[in-house]
């Protein structure tokens, strides 16, 4: 503690990850500054559906070049590339095609078993320590599916939760209304993540865990960075409000990591994985007690503090394209659908950028170029999952113990 109190960290980018992990490290005894071009909680962790998701499936699975045609042609599928995009994207798709392989997918959801098992213990520590445990709730996570097919075809997602041992209950259609009574009597079969979690109000919770920082003496800074590097042990960041420097640099940029992280010699496949939300809202009677996710369309219904949230599927557009909300937007009859009760009228809509590696797996580990310079993001569909439990692992990076785990899968020069 007494040599941790000496340093001095930059973490760039107040996401979930960064805003996480700053905290751990100023109530470890180092003097933080967390630097955000915006403010806290102003990307991806913002508007997502807030589920703490005990799942370790990676996004790439066997068969899935034969659904994708299927997947693209679909107006309201789960995939849509924004052909103006396609040139960029195809290496990460590549890749991301050759981690199907059933031998990268066993790696890959052992690599994410680490940490998703790790998960609901790292939030339960965070929300405690923060005094903001009334903002996560204990009710698991449900996938509902209305064909036999589509439920058959999980089939595959299955065996692997199995075979890491990450707990789920099969629900017939009985099991469904009991859990779930508002839900349309369509849906025949159910997965139920039973010890997931989910955060009423995403927003509200970086919000407080970034305040619990700043009561903890933290410091933050606004400022757009450009510039990284490490010259004779000092870290700096260059950006709108000039250079800053330390003795350690974390970088958690999310989606927008890339071009910093290939300054420390990381030349990394980080693309964005796209997603929406529209929000409806609130339903007083007659709704759902936990977010539940339409299998066969692949958006998830929350039930939030502030309303329902509809969350969408995958778009592949890169950082700088348009948002197209009509996607969204496609989707509220299967919403009306799938629950009666709901009023679906547009409250607001949001566009994110998960932050994906085709691996499935974050970035999490010493920068090729420095040890001072430390990778914190990639952490694709489940960053608000893995953002508590990724600051564990960068405290132990620092303090420069044996990690609890084993972190080389997230090791930067993976590929
Ligand atoms: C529709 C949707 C639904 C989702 N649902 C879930 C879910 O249910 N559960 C789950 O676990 N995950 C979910 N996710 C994924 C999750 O939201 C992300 O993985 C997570 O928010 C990423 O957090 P982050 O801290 O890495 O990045 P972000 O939250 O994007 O934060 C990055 C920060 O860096 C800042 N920044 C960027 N560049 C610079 C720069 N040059 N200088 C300074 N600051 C900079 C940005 O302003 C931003 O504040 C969902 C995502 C989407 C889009």
């Amino acid at each position: 503690m007494a040599e941790a109190s000496q340093k001095t960290v930059l973490v760039i980018g107040a996401g979930i990850v960064g805003v996480s992990t700053a905290y751990r490290l100023q109530k470890a005894g180092y003097q933080v500054s967390l630097v955000d071009r915006i403010g806290p909680c102003a990307g991806t962790s913002y508007g997502n559906a807030g589920g703490i998701v005990d799942s370790c499936v990676p996004n790439a699975l066997p068969g899935l070049i034969k659904n994708v045609p299927k997947m693209l042609l679909d107006p309201t599928g789960p995939l849509t590339v924004r052909w103006s995009y396609l040139r960029q994207i195809t290496p990460w798709l590549v890749k991301f095609i050759d981690e199907a392989r059933p031998e990268k997918v066993k790696h890959n959801s052992k690599a994410l078993h680490q940490l998703t098992s790790r998960a609901v213990g790292a939030w339960n520590s965070l929300l405690d320590e923060t005094k903001l445990r009334h903002l996560m709730v204990d009710k698991g996570w449900l996938k509902v599916y209305d064909s036999e097919d589509e439920f058959n075809a999980t089939h595959n997602m299955r065996e692997i939760l199995l075979k890491n041992g990450a707990e789920f209950d099969v629900l017939g259609i009985g099991d469904i209304r009991d859990l779930e009574p508002n839900l349309s009597h369509i849906f025949k079969h159910g997965i139920y993540h039973k010890n997931s979690r989910f955060l009423l109000n995403p927003e509200k919770t970086v919000h407080g865990i970034a305040d619990a920082f700043k009561q903890a003496g933290g410091q933050i800074v606004i400022s757009d960075i450009h510039t990284i590097k490490e010259e004779q042990g000092v870290v700096s960041a260059i950006g709108s409000v000039g250079t800053l420097k330390a003795d350690k640099l974390i970088l958690s940029a999310g989606a927008w990591s890339r071009h910093l992280a290939a300054q420390m010699g990381a030349d990394l496949p980080l693309d964005t994985e796209r997603g929406y939300h529209l929000m409806m809202p609130v339903i007083e009677e007659k709704g759902i007690d936990r977010p539940v996710v339409y299998g066969e369309k692949s958006f998830v219904l929350s039930p939030m503090e502030r309303g329902i949230r509809m969350t969408s599927q995958v778009e592949f557009a890169g950082l700088d394209r348009g948002p197209d909300f009509r996607r969204v937007r496609k989707l509220l009859p299967y919403a009306q659908k799938m629950l009666p009760s709901l009023k679906a009228e547009e409250q607001d809509v949001w566009l994110g950028y998960r932050p994906s590696m085709p691996d499935s797996l974050p970035v999490i580990g010493t920068s090729p170029k420095s040890e001072n310079v430390v990778f914190a993001f990639g952490h694709q569909h489940l960053g608000m999952t893995l953002g508590p439990i990724t600051a564990q692992v960068i405290e132990e990076i620092l303090a420069g113990n044996k990690t609890s785990f084993p972190i080389w899968p997230y090791r930067a020069n993976r590929f």
